[in-house]
């Protein structure tokens, strides 16, 4: 039988492909199953046209099996199969996609389903297998043909015996080497898992034979070992599934099972958009804090499918900085992947998509705080600091987005109220929106810098963490409200004594303030009468924009 050999530039870039294409091996599979799901896929789209062809979903599936003392991987489905042209030009000549074809010579109008396109990851097989042989048998066909191949040599075909219209592709694992493991594409836990991560929502059922183990029939205290055909994948992903069909559990499940977190999350968002983009995410906002939260090790992102087929892990384009605790999954067809289909082609899907999440983000969160307050404020105490954050960083460009979801304890209130509630219940005479910062509410509540404020009748907002000023002189003004410090030097409230009694009480003790200015000289910088004082005989107050608690933070701040 004459070897028919691959073309020079085929073969250079098979040996790219086979090496550098891909970051994962394991993704060869995912490649494989796509494929087999896309053939499934295209008897699907001719029975809608073909009378004689009938559709039942039960004679449609992928089978995955492991021999192991074989070293064979072994995937097999019940798709449109190949004939032995289709062999040679799908599986001969690199970056021929015979799925592409398909789509564009049947007007598929929501071909969408198919997920191949490039024509490229048949042949990520090879990084895992020495040898590749593909037994076909086409729909309509008579004959069956077996393909061949070791790679970058070329490949050889002839005809084969097999009575099912689908197809088996059959590798042979390799051997492990000092460097590289491949014994663990033998391994039936290891298989499933795979599967779990990259194809849980291909439409048709992944089989496998799994061992159980159950007692003995004659002797229930022995355990014996059997074998039972399983399907793998969920198949119907969560996401394409009715909203209405869909209750908090089936969220919380699916939050548990994809291991978002160890928690239950707090909120659940379902959106699906049709529009200028089309995808489906869902996405939760956690209850609790993950433990790495606030360091370097925790990566923020979202799980990217496209059209079930999951593209990466960690999609940190998807969520601003200021968003990173959301967790969860975008699925779009409308996405341009580069070949390894780990990457994007363009940005520019992702980009309308990701603004549309900050979006939906931002305006779920408003419904909480105004819906469910008390949900909100465990939200808040997990990650307000970062809303803080937010609102500090990129110069205050974020602050339109955030300014609304801050929260800050009431002096008034004795509990947490969002700016905005603070600025309704101000009184017409009061000009500015008071803070007080200190370590805790306690240590500010006995600040001599507040009796005024509070004398006055008006609300305090206590900052207590380091981030609080720095975000608010980001935010500058609330509904044209200037943010005051209880400590800065002018208050903006008439005191009940006049000018002339403070400038004369200010000459009476003239001599007074001046030794102790010069005993503190290096302390403070002028010693004054205070209008501000009721109980406390005497404290601090600054000048201009930096208050005694960030001149602390800074000092503290490595240079
Ligand atoms: P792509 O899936 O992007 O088209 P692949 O390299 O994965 O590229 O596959 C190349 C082509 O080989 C497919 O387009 C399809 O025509 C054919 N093919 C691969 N696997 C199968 C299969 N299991 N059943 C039928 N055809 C297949
Ligand atoms: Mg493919």
């Amino acid at each position: 039988m004459a070897k028919k050999e691959f073309k020079a530039e085929s073969k250079r870039l098979l040996e790219m492909m086979i090496n550098s294409i891909y970051s994962q091996r394991e993704v060869f599979l995912r490649e494989l199953i796509s494929n087999a799901s896309d053939a499934i896929d295209k008897i699907y789209y001719k029975a809608l046209t073909d009378e004689n062809l009938s559709f039942d979903n039960d004679s449609y599936y992928i089978k995955v099996s492991a021999d192991k003392e074989n070293r064979t991987l072994t995937i097999k489905d019940t798709g449109i199969g190949m004939t032995k042209e289709e062999l040679e030009n799908n599986l001969g000549i690199i970056a021929k996609s015979g799925s592409l074809a398909f789509k564009n010579e049947n007007e598929v109008k929501d071909g969408h389903d198919i997920i191949g396109q490039f024509g490229v990851g048949f042949y990520a097989a090879f990084m895992v297998a020495d040898v590749v042989t593909v037994i076909s048998k086409a729909l309509g066909s008579d004959e069956a043909y077996k393909w061949e191949s070791q790679g970058a040599d070329g490949y050889t075909i002839e005809p084969y015996e097999k009575t099912s219209v689908g197809t088996e592709i059959i590798l042979k694992i390799k051997e492990n080497t000092e460097d590289d493991q491949y014994d663990e594409f033998l391994e039936e836990y290891r298989l499933k898992t795979i599967i779990k991560k990259y194809s849980d929502f291909i439409r048709y059922p992944i089989k496998m034979d799994v061992t159980g183990q159950r007692p003995k029939e004659d002797n229930e205290n022995e355990l014996e070992e059997y074998q039972e055909e399983q399907t793998i994948n969920s198949m119907v992903p969560i996401w394409k599934k009715n909203k209405t069909e869909l209750t908090s559990e089936d969220y919380e499940k699916f939050y548990q099972e994809k291991r978002y977190g160890f928690d239950k999350p707090l909120k659940s968002i379902h959106s699906s958009v049709d529009g200028q983009i089309r995808y489906n995410a869902i996405l939760y906002i956690p209850e609790s804090m993950p433990f790495d939260y606030y360091s370097k090790e925790y990566e923020k992102g979202l799980e990217l499918y496209s059209n079930g087929v999951l593209i990466m892990d960690k999609c940190a384009d998807l969520l601003p900085d200021y968003f990173s605790f959301v967790k969860g999954m975008v699925d779009s067809e409308d996405l341009s992947l580069n070949i390894s289909r780990e990457m994007l082609q363009h940005d520019r899907q992702l980009k309308l998509i990701a603004k549309n999440i900050n979006k939906k983000i931002k305006n779920e969160l408003q419904t909480l705080l105004k819906n469910e307050r008390e949900k909100y404020e465990v939200f808040y105490t997990s990650f307000g600091r970062q809303l803080k954050y937010g609102v500090y960083s990129d110069f205050g460009s974020n602050k339109d987005v955030l300014q609304d979801l801050l929260m800050f304890y009431s002096s008034k209130e004795k509990k947490m109220v969002t700016l905005d509630e603070y600025v309704s219940r101000m009184p017409e005479d009061q000009k500015y929106i008071y803070y007080a910062s200190g370590e805790s509410y306690e240590r500010i509540e006995k600040l001599p810098q507040t009796e005024l404020v509070s004398d006055k009748g008006y609300e305090i907002l206590y900052f207590t963490e380091d981030i609080d000023e720095f975000a608010i002189k980001m935010i500058m003004t609330y509904k044209e409200k200037e943010f005051k410090s209880v400590s800065s030097g002018d208050l903006g409230i008439e005191a009940d004594e006049n000018q002339q009694t403070t400038e004369k009480e200010e000459n009476e003790n003239k001599e007074l303030f001046e030794q102790m200015k010069n005993i503190l000289a290096n302390k403070v910088k002028d010693v004054r009468v205070s209008k501000r004082l009721k109980t406390h005989p005497v404290c601090l107050s600054t000048e201009g924009e930096v208050t005694i608690e960030m001149e602390k933070i800074l000092s503290a701040m490595p240079d």
